[in-house]
């Protein structure tokens, strides 16, 4: 039996005392989360505008998703592009995708005005596919971007598969051809299947740490505007007009706005006094989903990689049904004992949470799931050190996916006195901190432009 046990976690280092609410406090905002998404979205509204903000959290901060996942700076949707085109139009899909690559930005933007440790490694970094269908996907998404104003990604294709025959020709501009020990170079594997790579921007990040200092420097910086309270489940929040009031065990927080940034809707109802039924629809919306991974230790010989690979079969739909689709990521992993390290970390299997179910941070790793994971880094990692290797780590953590695939960052339309930054939906660290800003944005009175992640009004649902 292997605990539940996060590289990220373990890295955290600590110093702040856990308050938990003790009595019934007010404020401008409330922030109910205290992930990444929950620590951005307060982060800009402080600077941004004059609120005071109260943020609630249920456990201890940055032990969500925010503590449990791959930790890859990413700026890609778990989601075909093709089809956001279809659904929103090319602009606003365009747009979208133009705001998560520019959360690259305030991520800078945050690390240089608060000159946190945690640290940040950039890179280009590679997926594979191992198919002509996979290709032809991404030649798809590489035309959208850029007859949307958007930068092609790099993509070469192996000049000995016999694929730059089969490409229609409409594509013909938008890949290299190279030769396939280029690719599988860059792939980092030996793995003959793989005939085509794409190069994109990526990143490392421990995003618990980064949470956990950002809350830090926040106390620290705003004393008489910031409180946070961990060990502090919220049960409810009652919508009026013009305020929330938040049920924290015996105790209220009311505040002129409530920001969720819960990853889900599980275990809290939201009663809407001023408006329709928003707690039904939502709560049979967001679908919770179980990923794994699994992380060991190896020399610090190579720099820090983001790796992806599509084997045969696998799409990049988010599709728990599909064959799945395998990535690693490399970094330094210091604990300041003997030799530096690198930490290899590799995941991809999900499962989905069935309706009703309960996720518990505690349960045990599967074994079965680190078997595979095992498997794949056998089969394909080029510098996969021996048999039998020692995993340091291995974890999980809970994803909520929205329907449509896409966070949702903006106002609740049955009642605005309600506001979201949530649905992870598997990459979520750059869309959290552009859904920070973003409704630092609304909160500061601005009249924002539609958006691909505006919630739904599901009113207007059947
Ligand atoms: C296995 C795995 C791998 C992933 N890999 C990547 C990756 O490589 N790259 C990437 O970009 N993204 C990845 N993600 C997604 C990413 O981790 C999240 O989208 C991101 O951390 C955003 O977190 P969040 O703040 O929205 O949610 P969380 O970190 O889950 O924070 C939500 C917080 O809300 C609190 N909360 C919930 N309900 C209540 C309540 N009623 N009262 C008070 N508090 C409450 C929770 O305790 C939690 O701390 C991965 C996720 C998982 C699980």
């Amino acid at each position: 039996m292997i605990p539940n046990s996060s590289p990220w976690l373990k890295q955290l280092n600590r110093t702040r005392p856990i308050v938990p609410l003790a009595e019934d406090v007010a404020g401008d905002v409330a922030i109910v989360g205290g992930g990444i998404a929950g620590a951005v979205t307060a982060y800009f509204t402080l600077r941004d505008t004059q609120n005071t903000v109260v943020l609630i959290e249920a456990d201890r901060v940055a032990h969500g998703a925010t503590g449990h996942n791959a930790g890859q700076v990413t700026s890609y949707f778990e989601r075909p592009f093709e089809s956001i085109v279809e659904e929103f139009g090319l602009e606003m899909a365009a747009e979208g995708q133009r705001s998560v690559e520019g959360a690259w930005g305030l991520l800078d933007e945050i690390l240089a005005e608060t000159s946190l440790s945690a640290p940040l490694y950039r890179f280009t970094g590679y997926a594979g596919c191992s198919s002509i269908e996979q290709l032809i996907e991404h030649l798809e998404e590489n035309k959208d971007r850029r007859e949307g104003g958007l930068n092609p990604e790099t993509i070469l294709v192996s000049n000995e598969s016999g694929w730059g025959e089969e490409i229609p020709l409409e594509y013909k501009d938008l890949y290299a051809l190279a030769p396939q020990t280029d690719i599988l170079a860059l792939l980092e594997t030996e793995d003959l299947k793989y005939n085509a790579c794409i190069a994109s921007q990526k990143g490392c990040m421990n995003s618990a740490t980064f949470t956990e200092e950002l809350m830090g420097y926040m106390v620290a910086t705003y004393p008489g505007r910031f409180s946070l309270y961990e060990e502090s489940p919220m049960s409810r929040v009652s919508l009026k007009e013009d305020r929330a009031l938040l049920s924290v065990g015996a105790h209220t927080v009311e505040a002129a706005r409530v920001v969720l940034c819960t990853n889900g809707f599980e275990q809290f109802h939201i009663e809407n006094e001023s408006g329709s039924d928003i707690d039904t629809a939502f709560h049979h919306l967001v679908q919770g989903r179980i990923g794994y991974m699994a992380g060991y230790l190896e020399a610090m010989n190579a720099a820090p990689t983001a790796l992806s690979y599509f084997p045969h079969g696998a799409v990049k739909t988010g599709d728990p049904t599909g064959e799945t689709y395998f990535y690693l990521t490399r970094r330094p992993h210091g604990d300041d004992v003997g030799e530096p390290k690198n930490l290899v970390c590799a995941g991809g299997p999900e499962q989905v949470l069935p309706n009703q179910a309960l996720y518990s941070r505690t349960e045990h790793c599967r074994e079965d799931v680190r078997e595979s994971l095992d498997d794949f880094l056998r089969s394909t990692y080029r510098h996969y050190p021996d048999p039998g290797t020692e995993y340091a780590f291995c974890w999980h953590g809970l994803m909520g996916y929205t329907p449509g695939g896409l966070r949702r960052i903006g106002a609740e339309p049955a009642n605005p006195v309600l506001l979201y930054n949530l649905g992870c939906n598997g990459v979520g660290i750059l869309p959290s901190i552009y859904g920070g800003k973003r409704i630092a944005r609304v909160l500061a009175g601005e009249t924002l432009e539609r958006s691909i992640f505006d919630p739904v009004d599901q009113r207007c649902q059947s």
